[in-house]
């Protein structure tokens, strides 16, 4: 029985989880579920699956949950704040840690899961942009499996051989990370400026949470995840190319220096990416229906258009920049998302406000996670400021 905490229970990543979850009642027990606000979701998950612990943000929600929990029956116990969030991370009873907050606000819990030595399943990107080496110094030391749930570093990680040291040795000479070029890839780019929360939000293929739908809209999210992999797969930006798929089915590739390809394919449902790492190294059912091959009509791929997606070629740049730029893009990019998702800035301002974050920023190395949390709130700050003048 693996004993498993959840963190973002309540969010597109979470629920998924749960569902595969539910197929296998005999593998899996519960141990504790966290949310931020969606508290009605979380009492009938807590129903359902009667985990040990119920983390909410704040104390506002503690006595009213406890009691409903209570009264069906569930003896679940609730606990609020970042340091309950660590603690059901990094308790000794839990043997898999689900990292699925959004952005910053993940980073201390998912550090307290690799700290404490525990299978760690990241989809949490932003905790690994920000904290880069520092996270990656951690999983050394404390022996923690970092296993990969974005679909496109599920699938890379798939494609590669079991145990290598590193790239090169094992013949590799590239990765190849798809994205959809979300649903502004064929618009018209005059008519960007007016789009709309719930247009930038409506995924071609992808169901996801707001803020990563928007990310896949600017295709920020191909810059986060291209300086994901190379954190997870100890390699350099070189090896990596992005490569427009419309059509999500191919997640990933490698390239190895014989001419082979090898390609992860699959539906664009994260069940499948969530039950690769909860069974690894074996196989559980996900319930995602099989690819029909039939059905496929044609599988394209392009070049991404650098004009079209500024996001891409900042973050680009702040890869390339050190880390101290990625804590920085990745803050600003969060101010600027929340922000257009408020309707108070326009789609375009998104890359206009991070441009000009990046091009303020005085950087300092972080050589500790406090230092990442520092310059994450200063960065903020610098955003906010910059948007009041927009
Ligand atoms: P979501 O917005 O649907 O869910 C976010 C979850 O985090 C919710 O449970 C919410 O309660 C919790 N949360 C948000 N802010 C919090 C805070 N301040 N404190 C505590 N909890 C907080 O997001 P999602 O789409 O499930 O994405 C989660 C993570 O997974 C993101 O980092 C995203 O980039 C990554 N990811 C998602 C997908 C996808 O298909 N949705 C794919 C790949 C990677
Ligand atoms: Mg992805």
């Amino acid at each position: 029985m693996q004993r498993i905490t959840i963190l973002g229970a309540t969010g597109s990543i979470g629920r998924s989880t749960l569902a595969v979850i539910a197929e296998h009642p005999d593998r899996y027990h519960v141990f504790a579920l966290t949310a931020r606000q969606n508290i009605a979701l979380l009492t009938r998950q807590c129903i359902a699956f009667r985990p040990n612990y119920a983390v909410v943000a704040t104390d506002e929600h503690v006595a009213h949950l406890q009691r409903t929990l209570a009264d069906s029956g569930c003896t679940t116990e609730v606990l609020c704040g970042v340091d309950a969030l660590c603690e059901v991370a990094r308790h000794r009873d839990v043997d898999t840690v689900m990292a699925a907050i959004v952005g910053a606000a993940g980073l201390k819990p998912t550090l307290a899961a690799v700290q404490s030595g525990k299978r760690v399943l990241l989809a949490n990107k932003e905790a690994l942009v920000m904290s880069g080496r520092l996270m990656m110094d951690e999983v050394q030391r404390s022996q923690a499996v970092l296993l990969p749930i974005d679909s496109e570093h599920n699938a890379i990680f798939q494609c590669l051989p079991s145990e290598f040291d590193n790239l090169e040795q094992a013949g590799i000479s590239g990765i190849l990370l798809t994205g959809s070029g979300g649903p502004f890839r064929a618009a018209d780019a005059a008519t960007l400026g007016a789009v709309t929360p719930a247009q930038a939000c409506a995924h071609p293929n992808w169901s996801m949470g707001r803020k990563i739908s928007v990310d896949s809209a600017t295709m920020m999210n191909k810059g986060l995840e291209l300086i994901e992999a190379c954190w997870l797969f100890n390699t350099n930006r070189e090896v990596i190319s992005v490569l427009i798929h419309p059509q999500s089915i191919v997640h990933s590739m490698v390239q190895y220096v014989d001419g082979s390809v090898l390609a992860q394919l699959g539906n664009p449902d994260m069940r499948t990416p969530i039950a690769h790492c909860l069974a690894w190294p074996h196989r559980i059912c996900s319930g995602v229906p099989a690819l029909d091959f039939a059905q496929l009509s044609q599988l394209t791929f392009e070049e991404p258009d650098w004009g079209r997606f500024p996001c891409l070629k900042l973050a680009m740049e702040a890869a390339a920049a050190g880390q101290d730029y990625a804590v920085a893009l990745n803050a600003a990019n969060e101010i600027a998302v929340d922000l257009f998702l408020q309707e108070t800035i326009g789609y375009t301002k998104i890359a206009s406000l991070i441009s000009e974050t990046l091009e303020n920023w005085a950087p300092n190395e972080p050589e500790s996670i406090d230092d990442v949390i520092e310059a994450d709130l200063r960065a903020r700050r610098q955003t906010q400021s910059a948007a009041k003048n927009l």
